[in-house]
């Protein structure tokens, strides 16, 4: 069975995550905490596992590489678009100040909700929503990443985050690439980090 100490000797093996406060935010997080009962035994499989309605958490690699390209500060407030497990936003929160996250399924948001809680998590507010508008509410945020695959970044996420901030969001349809967008005062300078695989995006920027 594959440990947590696996995953982070192959990170640093290769040189995949090398920073030292993100694995130790990773080693703070139990992912046991946010999976079904029935995959206890490969809480640290490097691979998505099913939770409910049809959406998976994401695979550890994904997680760490998004929230690495995230470059976050101890003062960044965060959108995260797909709640999901809970998972993704338990470990960005141990590296920013504050985190919105927004589930389109209600019943993942509960899920999302009484992980985060178990996980004596407190600085990290899931709310029932479509994400693919953003979350105007709390607007504007440092960060913002997408945690499913979008036909394109949506505009109101461009318009909620602020210059210099950057939105992290897999762009495409069957395989996405993962985009690193900068907001500048023009527009946003993007870079491709690579072939990712994701759920789709519901909602009325979604698919
Ligand atoms: N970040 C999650 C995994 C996300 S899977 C984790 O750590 O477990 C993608 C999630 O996006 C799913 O839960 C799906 O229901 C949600 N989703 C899809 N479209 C959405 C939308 N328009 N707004 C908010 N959430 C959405």
């Amino acid at each position: 069975m594959q440990t947590k100490q696996d995953l982070i000797n192959y990170w640093q093996k290769d040189c995949i995550i090398t920073d030292k406060k993100l694995l130790k935010a990773f080693s703070a997080v139990d992912r046991e905490k946010f999976i079904l009962p029935g995959y206890l035994s490969e809480a640290y499989g490097d691979y998505p596992l099913p939770i409910s309605a049809g959406q998976t958490i994401s695979q550890p690699t994904t997680v760490m590489l998004m929230i690495q390209a995230l470059e976050l500060k101890k003062t960044d407030k965060v959108l995260e678009i797909g709640a999901g497990s809970g998972y993704n936003a338990a470990i960005i929160s141990k590296l920013c100040k504050k985190v919105y996250s927004i589930e389109i399924v209600e019943e993942l948001a509960e899920f999302a909700r009484k992980n985060l809680k178990n996980a004596g998590i407190k600085n990290v507010e899931v709310i029932h929503a479509d994400g693919s508008l953003g979350y105007e509410n709390e607007a504007p945020y440092d960060k913002c990443i997408i945690t499913a695959a979008c036909p394109e970044i949506p505009e109101p996420i461009i318009e909620q985050v602020k210059i210099d901030g950057i939105i992290l969001a897999p762009v495409g349809i069957g395989y996405q690439k993962m985009i690193k967008a900068r907001k500048t005062k023009t527009g946003l300078d993007r870079e491709n980090l690579g072939e990712f695989a994701f759920v789709p995006l519901k909602g009325k920027s979604g698919f």
